[in-house]
């Protein structure tokens, strides 16, 4: 390869917003047939508000979001942020929670005035000992098939409702997506999102394939996976549990406006976070790697 060239092409990249880390990864670029994203913040806004907050017990649906505030606000999950910010907005004095425990892509836990609080999906309440009622589940379909994001509050004895939360769509992903497929490269979603709301996201934008319900571990596997079938994969995501598939990608792309550990992972790096730099990678790496040949 001729360096000249690609300084260029590396070169044209960065003042278009695409940051290439060095030359090796432009020409593994060209080679890409498969582009696997993460949902949240990468197709998503990644701003995501409370839309319902709806009580299954005693409590009143304030009540319930005041409680699920207490935990969250000890979390740093965007999820946690919307329900802190719903609480901020009705002015709900947010209550004190200690002994909070985290599990990455399952939910949070604290004790708030002498209750067990958790929050997270149906799984990881069932791993606490609180099962998730077949009607509840329902319930939260109605929301999920909105492609809302549903999570469930429970104390150490039931379920105490539910939160539905949206993430809106950016405004530039149709584009984006149609000119990934002019490319001729299949689109791959990865989220830790449930199926329900996995799948209403995937069909409005035309997703070709779909993993929900995965770990940061499972997204790694699932690009390993990929590869080892002999796809060349570039993985696009923006968050710390994003990092480990970033790094098992053949080429991983992070969100510029995402954490520092998926930067350092990514061997391309989209300033503002703008999904149209795959693309402009995409088409950069074979404007430059044809000049070369
Ligand atoms: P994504 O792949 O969309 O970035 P995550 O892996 O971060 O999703 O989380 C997966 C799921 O775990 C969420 O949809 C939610 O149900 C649950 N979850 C994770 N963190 C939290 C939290 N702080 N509060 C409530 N639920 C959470
Ligand atoms: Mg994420």
């Amino acid at each position: 390869a001729t360096p000249m060239s690609i300084m260029v092409g590396v070169g044209r990249g960065a003042r278009e917003g695409v940051l290439i880390k060095d030359a090796q990864v432009l020409e593994t670029m060209e080679r890409v047939d498969t582009i696997v994203v993460d949902k949240t913040g990468t197709l998503t806004e990644g701003r995501p508000r409370v839309t319902e907050v709806i009580a299954t017990g005693e409590l009143s649906n304030d009540e319930l979001l005041l409680l699920a505030a207490a935990v969250e606000r000890l979390s740093e999950h965007p999820l946690a942020r919307a329900i802190v910010e719903a609480a901020g907005e009705k002015e709900l004095e947010i209550l004190n929670a200690v002994e909070f425990g985290s599990t990455t892509g399952g939910g949070v836990e604290a004790q708030v005035e002498g209750q067990r609080i958790c929050i997270g999906k149906p799984g990881f309440l069932e791993e606490q000992g609180v099962s998730v009622a077949e009607q509840s589940i329902s319930k939260a379909e109605a929301l999920q098939s909105e492609g809302q994001t549903v999570v469930f509050v429970a104390n150490e004895n039931s379920l105490l409702g539910m939160i539905g939360i949206a993430d809106p769509i950016k405004e530039t992903t149709p584009a984006v997506i149609k000119q990934i497929h002019d490319l001729g490269l299949k689109l791959v979603m990865l989220t830790g999102d449930a199926q329900a709301t996995a799948q209403a996201v995937a069909t409005k934008l035309s997703i070709d394939e779909l993993q929900a319900g995965v770990s940061p571990e499972q997204k790694h596997d699932y690009v390993r996976k990929l590869h080892d079938e002999g796809r060349v994969v570039a993985m696009a995501g923006d968050g710390i549990n994003d990092a480990p598939a970033l790094a098992a990608a053949d080429v991983g792309i992070a969100m510029g406006t995402g954490s520092d550990v998926a930067i350092e992972s990514a061997g391309v790096t989209l300033v503002g976070g703008d999904l149209r730099g795959v693309v402009k990678a995409a088409a950069l790496s074979r404007a430059t790697m044809r000049n070369i040949r």
